[in-house]
């Protein structure tokens, strides 16, 4: 495959104008680096509230971005010495990979945390900026260029690219969370709020892991069922509850305890409140989906009282995604995954990909290289 002069993306470069096509010169390779051609990206939440500037102040966001951070691509150039992925498997030209985003490795949170995630000197997939190098770094467009310091991996045989792509945010951000809280037991009950593509993903996982009781909170009807087809053993429709009558069903299915673990994942800022009101004392709070910086009010005492931890988890690294992948394949029997995956648009059609997605469609996949 001939390295391509440039690249056609979704271009944000002011916050009023939203989401324009654009084309950007795509940088000459450098050792480590991969050039990869887009071979499908989905849309996240998180996409709608970039585009619509609702991220502006936040460091993450550096205009002018290139919009998307759930895709994979197939290499198209491999930088010099970058010669295997991260599980020893060797990278060719059109191999179907994932890569993480490019943790320094050198500062406090990388190096000395562990925590690469809140890594200080990493220009996020999606966030931009797209004036400094690699500039391609968005995977609503034709092409995506992996920084030399960015892990990537195989997608497995078999998982089509449109599901592997709602991996690389959505559930590898999920396995990464409950990995962070800690051990699960076949014995607790798990209350899931939110039945979006984050809230459906962990309802799958608590499955898997055996958690016998899963209650999910969520709307519309439609993605409540597909919760209880994955495991869900009670749901509650948000819209046609409120807040004291859901307590009262968790109470009653726990002999009046509450949960052992509430997990976050529906980004509504009344959702840490009354997820603390789910808990049982002495139970966790997973907080996974919150992405609004509006506060919330809850009492301390929920802390102290009632011994409640809270536990919070942002992105992931590539052991999440490659996990991830082999769940997708592992389980391919028991999930229809598919059914996570919107209608599919052009790299033309991303703005109308953001208003369906916020509309409620599933995840939209984008399929740059279509008319
Ligand atoms: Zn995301
Ligand atoms: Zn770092």
């Amino acid at each position: 495959m001939d390295y391509p002069k440039t690249s056609r993306v979704a271009l944000v470069r002011d916050y009023d104008k939203g989401v324009e096509l654009d084309e950007l010169p795509v940088p000459p390779l450098v050792e480590g680096a991969v050039l990869v051609r887009v071979e499908a990206a989905t849309g996240c939440g998180t996409d709608v509230h970039i585009a619509s500037g609702g991220l502006r102040h936040s460091p993450t966001c550096k205009l002018p971005l290139v919009l998307g951070h759930e895709a994979v691509g197939r290499i198209v150039a491999l930088g010099a010495d970058r010669v295997t992925d991260v599980v020893g498997k060797p990278l060719r030209e059109g191999d179907l990979i994932a890569w993480a985003s490019p943790w320094c490795g050198n500062c406090y949170w990388c190096a000395v945390a562990h925590q690469p995630t809140l890594c200080v000197n990493a220009n996020l997939y999606g966030f931009g900026p797209a004036d400094q190098f690699p500039s391609l770094t968005g995977g609503f467009a034709e092409y995506v260029y992996v920084h030399p310091r960015s892990a990537v991996v195989h997608v497995p045989e078999g998982l089509s690219p449109a599901l592997a792509s709602s991996a690389t945010c959505a559930f590898r951000t999920v396995v990464h969370a409950f990995e962070t809280v800690g051990q699960l037991r076949p014995t607790d009950t798990l209350v899931i709020q939110g039945s979006g593509a984050v809230g459906l993903y962990a309802t799958a996982y608590a499955t898997i892991m055996g958690i016998p009781q899963i209650i999910v909170i969520g709307a519309p009807s439609s993605r409540l069922a597909l919760a209880e087809k994955w495991g869900a053993s009670t749901t509650l429709d948000v819209e046609h509850s409120t807040p004291e009558e859901r307590r009262q069903i968790v109470l009653d299915a726990t002999d009046g305890r509450g949960a052992d673990i509430v997990s976050e994942c529906s980004g509504a800022v009344p959702a840490f409140a009354e997820g603390l009101s789910l808990a049982r004392r002495g139970g966790k709070m997973l907080v996974i989906g919150a992405a609004d910086p509006r506060p919330s009010s809850v009492s301390a005492t929920n802390f102290n009282m009632r011994q409640i931890s809270v536990t919070g988890s942002i992105s992931a690294d590539i052991s999440h995604f490659w996990r991830a992948f082999q769940l997708l394949t592992t389980y391919a029997d028991r999930f229809d995954f598919d059914a996570l995956l919107g209608n599919t648009y052009g790299l033309g059609s991303v703005s109308d990909a953001l208003v369906s997605l916020e509309a409620g469609e599933m995840k939209p996949v984008i399929v740059p290289h279509t008319a």
